[in-house]
């Protein structure tokens, strides 16, 4: 199929409807729309960040997961415990692809799991002995570590334990922070909750450490990275352009990130903010109580790279700016003979995107460096100010879904033929076996990093090497029965 037009996009959304009952239509028929620029506010055409229906396939993770497994877990010289059965713990660990310099087990803790692992008699006689016992016995093994998180599982608000209390014992006892986050996966609708939760939980238990503390040496340059993860190295790669542009990166949130470095984020002149959802909170607070202004910035593709340089040398004096333009250049044979390369190879192809964050919007600009359209996008846990930037990015009459389910997103796809869909692992092998080119644009695939300009060239040729891929014409889903088959069972 070609490019959809408005009317048959909205025939499209009408029809996936169909089958759902009344009440259920009535509810995804909110959260499923046709994008129109002109539209303001995104309130106006769709719905966000409302609890998942019961019985649909939901792809979201759960508040715990929005904090230990985004915002908290890569802070590499803290160890962040787990706190409630092993099974969460060990979902959220070493999946992220956060990567970090530093001696794991020594100094650095992110591919470690640290978990309470809670018995049935935990739940009865409550658990915070454990935990006390826990951050001991951590103490004794690892010494060097700055800090611990608790990341709370859901039984630990069940019960009622008081992990304040314990944390407060403790990080007197221990003399170093100890920080209690009431991250229980049943709060609030999605992950979402947690990155807000794990924000005020930074918010009031590190962030105020240095105020009144006038002994850091601050420049006019410094800036801190916030809502990087370091996935496949990103956050590293983003690093280098603001550094060759002249601006000083004191702290990284939370990719390849430490205490001290978040602690000393309240000295910055400006927050640099990647990923808005997870991490606007903070950065509202920080503008609030310490007057450090944010902006926001994409570095995904050439296009959005140099419009985010400048932008961002938009705050500082001709120092920077010019920077910024010497960077824009330095690196312009590069990105220049990147889309050289691939651009022929990937001209006029579409994809369709669903992913949380920022990704759904962020990396429309660098499939269009490309020559690429994104037809389709969605998130998994944004809420309405997400949707206001993405339908100023998104071309009028591509299709846009919130929450998708499953059978809502496979047949969104049966219909529009996308060359390309990037979405989650949960969405990956269904779409491979129906023969469609897939990237995996949590993790990226077990590759990486995209920002910045050394990730476009692998971004480029990560799309190139899955969409190009002979496999995909010799492949036929399992499910599809050879058409010779029935008459040959007549026959015998
Ligand atoms: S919802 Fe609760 S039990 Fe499930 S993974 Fe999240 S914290 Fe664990």
């Amino acid at each position: 199929m070609t490019n959809l037009t408005r009317e048959e996009t909205e025939a499209l959304i009408a029809e996936v409807l169909e089958i759902y009952p009344e009440k259920a239509k009535k509810d995804r028929a909110k959260h499923l729309t046709v994008n129109d620029q002109s539209i303001e506010q995104s309130k106006k055409c769709i719905t966000s960040n409302r609890k998942s229906l019961p019985g649909v396939m939901t792809v979201r993770g759960c508040a715990y997961a929005g904090s230990k497994g985004v915002v908290w877990g890569p802070i590499k010289d803290m160890i962040h415990i787990s706190h409630g059965p092993v099974g969460c713990g060990q979902y959220s660990r070493a999946g992220r692809r956060n990567y970090y310099v530093g001696t794991t087990g020594i100094n650095t803790f992110g591919t470690m799991n640290f978990t309470s692992d809670f018995q049935e008699k935990d739940i009865v006689f409550g658990g915070d002995k454990k935990l006390a016992k826990i951050m001991n016995e951590i103490e004794g093994l690892f010494p060097l570590a700055k800090g611990i998180s608790v990341q709370s599982e859901c039984p630990i608000g069940l019960i009622g334990d008081d992990i304040e209390a314990v944390s407060k014992k403790a990080s007197k006892e221990l003399n170093k922070p100890v920080v209690p986050v009431r991250c229980e996966g049943f709060r609030g609708v999605s992950q979402s909750l947690g990155h807000h939760i794990a924000n005020d939980a930074i918010r009031d238990w590190v962030l105020d450490k240095r105020d009144g503390d006038n002994s850091f040496v601050g420049t006019p340059y410094d800036v801190s990275i916030i809502g990087d993860y370091n996935i496949g190295g990103d956050a590293w790669s983003s690093r280098t352009l603001l550094e060759e542009m002249g601006l000083r990166v004191v702290s990284q949130w939370s990719g390849d990130g430490t205490l001290a470095e978040m602690e000393l984020t309240p000295k910055v002149k400006l927050n640099l903010l990647h990923c808005y959802r997870s991490m606007n909170y903070i950065s509202r607070h920080m503008e609030e109580k310490y007057g450090i202004p944010w902006v926001e910035y994409n570095f995904f593709g050439p296009t959005k790279i140099a419009e985010s340089l400048r932008k961002i040398a938009g705050y500082f004096d001709d120092t920077i700016k010019e920077g910024a333009e010497r960077v824009i250049e330095r690196y312009k044979a590069q990105y220049d003979a990147v889309i050289a390369k691939y651009r022929p190879r990937l001209e006029g192809k579409r994809v369709m995107l669903y992913v949380g964050g920022l990704r759904p919007r962020h990396v429309i600009g660098a499939y269009e460096d490309l020559g690429m359209e994104v037809v389709g996008t969605g998130y998994e846990f944004a809420h309405n100010d997400d949707y206001d930037r993405t339908i100023k990015d998104m071309g009028n009459a591509t299709l846009i879904y919130d929450d998708v389910t499953g059978y809502e997103f496979e047949e969104f796809v049966k219909k529009v033929k996308p060359d390309l869909i990037g979405a989650g692992i949960k969405e990956k092998y269904i779409f491979q076996k129906m023969g469609i080119p897939f990237r995996q644009m949590h993790s990226w695939d077990y590759s990486g990093p995209y920002h910045g300009y050394d990730g476009f060239a692998i971004f480029a040729r990560d799309m190139d090497m899955t969409l190009n891929n002979p496999c995909w014409g010799k492949m036929k889903a399992p499910w599809i029965k050879d058409e010779a088959a029935p008459a040959i069972a007549a026959a015998a």
